[in-house]
C-alpha cells in the first residue's frame, strides 16, 4: 500500500542524500587540486612521486563515495572498528596542508596523543576534514594559523579534540545556526558541512562544539569515546 508520508519522506532524504553526496566529493577534488597546483609550481615535479600516493587515494575515495551512494540501500553504512585517532588526525592534516598553503594558514601541531576510538574511517576522515577546511576557510585577511591538539580524558573514557583557528569567527546568532542544512556565508558554500561533520560525529557517540568571537577566531571541540 502507498504512504504518502513515508514516500515524502524518503524524498526529502533522497534529496538531502544528493546534495550532501555532491558536497563529500568536492573535498577530495579540493585536495586533487591543491596538490596539482603544487606540481604545476614545481618545475622539475620531484615531488610527483611523494604526493602521486595521496592523489590516488583521493580519487579512490571519491570513487568509494560515488559507489556507496549508488547501492543508496544503508545511508548509515558504518564500519564501527578501532581507529587510531592520531592517524586519522594526520592524514587530514596531510591533505589540507596545500588548501593551507595557498591561503597562507600554517596549520600547527601539537600534542596528538596516539589513541584509539571506535569510529567509521571514512567518516572521521570526512567529519575533520569538514572542519579543519572551514578553519583554514575563516582566515580571509592574508595569513593566520589553525592549531590542532588531542586531550585524552581518562576519567570520562573520553578524547578531546580541539580544532582552533585566528581567523574571522562567529557571531553569537551566526553561532546558532552553525551546522543547519544550506546554511553558509561562503559565495561557493554549500552549508552542509558543519552538518554532515556533526552528524556523522554524532552517529559515533560523540559530541561537537563551537565557541568563537568575531574578529579573535573559533575553537571546535570534539569530543569521542575512548576504546577502554
Ligand atoms: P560551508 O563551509 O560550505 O559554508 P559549513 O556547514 O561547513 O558550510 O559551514 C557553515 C558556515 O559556518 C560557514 O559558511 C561559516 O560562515 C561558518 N563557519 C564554520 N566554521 C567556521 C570557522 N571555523 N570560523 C568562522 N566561521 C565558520
Ligand atoms: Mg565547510
Amino acid at each position: 500500500q502507498f504512504d504518502e508520508m513515508v514516500y515524502m519522506d524518503k524524498l526529502t532524504m533522497v534529496s538531502e542524500m544528493a546534495a550532501s553526496f555532491a558536497h563529500e566529493i568536492r573535498n577530495p577534488i579540493t585536495t586533487v587540486r591543491g596538490f596539482v597546483q603544487l606540481l604545476q609550481k614545481d618545475a622539475g615535479n620531484s615531488q610527483l612521486e611523494q604526493f602521486a600516493p595521496l592523489i590516488l587515494e583521493e580519487l579512490d575515495r571519491a570513487n568509494k563515495i560515488i559507489t556507496d551512494y549508488l547501492k543508496l540501500a544503508k545511508p548509515a553504512d558504518f564500519r564501527l572498528q578501532p581507529i587510531d585517532l592520531s592517524e586519522v588526525l594526520r592524514d587530514c592534516v596531510d591533505l589540507l596542508r596545500p588548501l593551507g598553503a595557498f591561503a597562507n594558514v600554517s596549520i600547527e601541531w601539537e600534542n596528538i596523543e596516539k589513541c584509539y576510538v571506535w569510529g567509521d574511517e571514512q567518516y572521521l576522515k570526512q567529519s575533520f576534514l569538514n572542519i579543519i577546511k572551514n578553519a583554514i576557510e575563516a582566515i580571509d585577511n592574508g595569513s593566520g594559523s589553525v592549531f590542532i591538539t588531542t586531550q585524552s580524558l581518562m576519567q570520562q573514557k573520553t578524547v578531546k579534540v580541539v580544532i582552533e583557528d585566528n581567523g574571522k569567527g562567529m557571531t553569537e546568532e551566526e553561532l546558532k545556526k552553525i551546522g543547519l542544512p544550506y546554511y553558509t556565508t561562503k559565495s561557493k558554500g554549500t552549508g552542509l558541512g558543519s552538518m554532515i561533520s556533526n552528524r556523522l560525529i554524532r552517529e559515533m557517540g560523540g559530541t561537537v562544539h563551537y565557541m568563537s568571537h568575531p574578529g579573535k577566531g573559533t575553537r571546535v571541540e570534539i569530543t569521542l569515546p575512548l576504546m577502554k
